[in-house]
């Protein structure tokens, strides 16, 4: 819920083909507007480390007024974004359709997009970003690309500190040698032909992180959703574009929203839900693309069918729940779960679905469900934001940012630590890594849905 204002946000879209979206002249006086006003408001000071450093720059200016701020420190408030969207979602009193018209993120991205026109994208960040070519390479020498990047690996890492501007300490993707769309082909589960939820068809979408990095996600999915009765496909055409996003590559994320868009229709013609197994992703096919891809784009349509269609996994397994109830099966789990409820699956405004999934599981040999000593919820930012976080210079911020949620991990003591996304899974074990080295160790940081599977014994 947002603070402040009884209206619900309206977000509108980006305006990115309009010259005057490029114009410096005109987003420096836009950027003036909106910091004036978040510097009379200051509500945001500890969402992320954007705020604080606006706040530092005006604090510190002459007049201690945004007058005397220079436009070229603008950049030290874009570069701390890590596009959560959590300002304008959760916070701000002023998002439209207030006057003040403000849209916090979608200024931190045109920012990046008329720097990337100007300037292009650091070749290490392109490179980086480039996740489905990543992936498709990394996956033939997996075992030599995983022992390259590991970050006990100190003399490949500071290398790669220097050429790439990675930071040497930060947790990186692991690849796999057989991709998740692979493994679901070669190997599917067998689908119980009485379970409750047998009359539903589903496709997941793969994303890039579940495809090539971790397919055991997409495998405890599809195999929850076996027992339960639902056949589901596995398809991967594209990225769905928040690495060029985060880069304000605005046209190649538009490029493989159509893409991916194209592909899933016809699925969707076919009464197939879409089921997206990372919360970020899912934001880009729920609502992100909405904004981006023009009204007039051939595949607009394809588009907007697309969002309508996509579940998040989480939600998808409570609307079987909710609408034709659970196969049995699931058995208590011990230990208990620390649960991170992402940005990106709060953006998605549905809830706590992780949470709601995870509760379904019972606590004990009577049926009681899943209670409150079991399950710590913990809705704060991880820091990560993505390709954002590893970079130098941003790894420390990210780790600052994500400290207090580190902090509860460790105060919960639990044995699973779990967040829909991976990345910030990993980057909060890194944190808890910092303060307790040896709680880090004790902690199994899973995906909620493979905690799920676990539960079924699947
Ligand atoms: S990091 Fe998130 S909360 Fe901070 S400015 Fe960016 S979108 Fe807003
Ligand atoms: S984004 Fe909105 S709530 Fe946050 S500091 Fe700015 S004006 Fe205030």
């Amino acid at each position: 819920m947002r603070e402040g204002s009884l209206e619900a946000p309206v977000r509108h879209p980006v305006d990115w083909q309009n010259p005057d979206f490029y114009d410096e002249a005109l987003l420096d006086a836009e950027m003036r507007r909106v910091f004036d006003v978040c510097h009379g408001c200051r509500r945001c000071f500890n969402l992320c480390d954007s705020f604080p450093r606006l706040f530092d720059l005006v604090d510190h200016a002459p007049s201690e007024e945004l007058d005397t701020v220079e436009s070229k420190d603008f950049v030290k408030v874009v570069d701390a974004c890590t596009l959560c969207d959590m300002c304008f979602l959760t916070k701000c009193p002023y998002v439209p359709p207030h006057p003040f018209n403000l849209d916090f993120p979608h200024l931190m991205l045109r920012y990046r997009a008329v720097q990337a026109r100007k300037h292009g994208v650091p070749f290490a960040v392109d490179q980086m970003t480039r996740t489905d070519r990543n992936g498709r390479v990394a996956g033939k020498v997996a075992s030599l690309v995983n022992w390259a990047t590991a970050t006990g690996n100190r003399l490949t890492r500071r290398m790669m500190e220097k050429v790439a501007d990675i930071d040497a300490a930060a947790s990186l993707p692991k690849f796999q040698g057989r991709s998740f769309v692979a493994r679901a082909a070669d190997d599917p589960p067998a689908v119980n032909p009485v379970g409750p939820a047998a009359g539903r068809k589903a496709v997941f979408y793969a994303t890039c992180f579940v495809n090539f990095s971790n397919p055991g996600i997409g495998q405890a999915a599809q195999s929850i959703l076996a027992h339960n009765g639902v056949a589901t496909d596995v398809a991967y055409p594209a990225c769905c574009g928040m690495p060029q996003l985060e880069q304000g590559r605005i046209e190649q994320v538009v490029e493989n929203a159509g893409l991916v868009a194209r592909h899933f229709s016809r699925w969707i013609d076919q009464g197939y839900d879409v089921i997206a197994l990372v919360p970020s992703c899912a934001l880009m096919l729920k609502f992100e693309w909405l904004h981006l891809v023009p009204t007039d784009h051939p595949d607009r349509a394809a588009v907007e069918r697309l969002s309508k269609a996509t579940f998040d996994i989480a939600e998808y397994i409570v609307d079987i729940a909710q609408k034709e109830g659970l196969a049995p099966g699931l058995r208590p789990l011990e230990g208990g779960v620390t649960l991170h409820i992402a940005c990106h699956a709060r953006a998605q405004n549905m809830g706590q679905k992780a949470a709601e999934m995870l509760r379904l599981i019972p606590k004990d040999a009577e049926g009681g469900r899943m209670g409150p000593a079991e399950l710590k919820v913990v809705e704060r930012c991880s820091g990560h934001g993505g390709s954002w976080g590893v970079m130098k210079g941003n790894f420390e911020t990210a780790l600052k940012v994500g400290k207090p949620v580190a902090s509860q991990a460790v105060k919960n003591a639990k044995h699973y630590l779990a967040s829909e996304c991976p990345l910030a899974g990993e980057h909060i074990r890194q944190g808890v890594e910092r303060l307790d080295p040896a709680q880090a160790a004790s902690l199994e940081q899973l995906h909620p849905v493979e905690i799920f599977a676990r539960a079924y014994g699947l």
